[in-house]
């Protein structure tokens, strides 16, 4: 049983399939580009548990399939990691028809795809996504970079997969904070797009912690589904795609704020959207009441509601950093309403407010 989401962005046109078993089931790896060489990129902590089953399927269909294991972890989010693949490809012999698989979370799909882009002037890649978060939101839309010692995802390109299969059986490893951490990504969908999808969620966020395979199943097309239409109208982010970011400028000044890793990027956006609402209601977007259930069901999914005290004058000078910041005006992703959001400045004074009034 499996799903398939169609990501089409009017030049490029992929399939994402969800659904368990898919690393292992031979039909989810047809069609795929032809080539002498395929590489699975993956991590150390990854490759252990999946890439034996990714190699058996890739023997059927390439004449040589090679590996290359990066240390795990946000911090190897860099150009020396991302090099280790470029000394593989070129030690290997591989060509311009090289196909990359990255194996793994949303730091192996972001580092795999930027090397894809760049390798020969760009090679097929496929990502095999085994965390939620990568599932339901890094590996759909074609966002891929590195770190920069000055700044998180500053060198990058905008280079789409040829396929994602997420295969829900691999979240069974996936701890309990990460998984938390990705229960927020697909959260926001819910505010920002789809009202339905957070009555949904509401009702199924107990199978959904228990990883109920039905219940993940939904979740992940529907926020596949989500991201693929949002992306499909808007590629390179000239609008639209923004409001992907519901929760996350508040979300970045946590990290940035704390110093990133203290907490993981889903629980700062946890965080962030529960302040986004606050703010939304604060201008009218929405009510109180809102306020109050989107708080409740962040808090259900294991994340954290309450700021950390970084004091107003801190906060506003972490946002005002934001890479959708411009000429120092703080901008945020606002609800318009339950189910709508756009991205508009708001009043510091107003900000502030929300957060002091939430311990901020
Ligand atoms: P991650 O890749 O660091 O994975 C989290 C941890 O889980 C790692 O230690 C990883 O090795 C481990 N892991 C992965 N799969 C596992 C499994 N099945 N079982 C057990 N352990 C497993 O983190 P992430 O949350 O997946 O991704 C975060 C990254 O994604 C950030 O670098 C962020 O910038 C990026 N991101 C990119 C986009 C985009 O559009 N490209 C969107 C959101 C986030
Ligand atoms: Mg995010």
């Amino acid at each position: 049983m499996r799903d398939i989401v169609t990501v089409d962005t009017g030049h490029e046109r992929y399939d994402i399939l969800v659904g368990p078993g898919l690393l292992a089931d031979p039909a989810a790896w047809a069609g795929l580009p032809k080539a002498a060489l395929a590489v699975v990129v993956s991590n150390t902590t990854v490759a252990p548990l999946y890439a034996q089953q990714v190699v058996q399927q890739l023997g059927t269909r390439y004449a040589r399939v090679t590996q290359v294991t990066l240390p795990d972890g946000e911090a190897h989010k860099d150009w020396a990691t991302m090099n280790l693949i470029f000394d593989h490809l070129l030690a290997e012999g591989a060509d311009r028809k090289t196909v990359l698989f990255a194996l793994g979370g949303g730091v192996v799909g972001d580092i795999t795809g930027f090397a894809a882009a760049c390798f020969m002037r760009g090679v097929p890649f496929v990502q095999l996504p085994t965390t939620l978060l990568a599932q339901v939101d890094s590996s759909v839309g074609g966002k891929t970079a590195v770190n920069h010692p000055l700044g998180k995802n500053m060198i990058g390109a905008f280079y789409q997969p040829r396929r994602v299969l997420c295969d829900l059986d691999t979240l069974a490893t996936l701890p309990p904070r990460e998984f938390s951490a990705g229960l927020a990504e697909v959260i926001k969908y819910g505010p920002i797009a789809d009202m339905a999808f957070l009555d949904w969620i509401e009702a199924h966020l107990d199978a959904l912690v228990a990883r109920e395979p039905a219940a993940l199943a939904h979740a992940v097309r529907r926020s596949c589904e989500i991201k693929a239409q949002v992306v499909g109208a808007d590629e390179k982010e000239a609008g639209l795609r923004a409001i992907l970011n519901f929760g996350h400028t508040f979300g970045h000044a946590i990290e940035a704020g704390l110093g990133f890793g203290e907490w993981l990027h889903g629980e700062a956006v946890g965080c962030g959207m529960v302040l986004a609402a606050a703010l939304s209601a604060r201008l009218g977007g929405v009510d109180e009441a809102f306020v109050r259930r989107l708080t409740a069901l962040v808090r259900r999914a294991g994340l954290p509601v309450q700021p950390p005290a970084l004091g107003a004058e801190r906060w506003l000078s972490l946002m005002r950093m934001d890479k959708k910041s411009e000429a120092g005006e703080i901008r945020f992703v606002l609800l318009d309403a339950p189910g709508k959001a756009s991205m508009r400045p708001a009043p510091d004074a107003l900000v502030t407010d929300v957060l002091r009034a939430h311990g901020g």
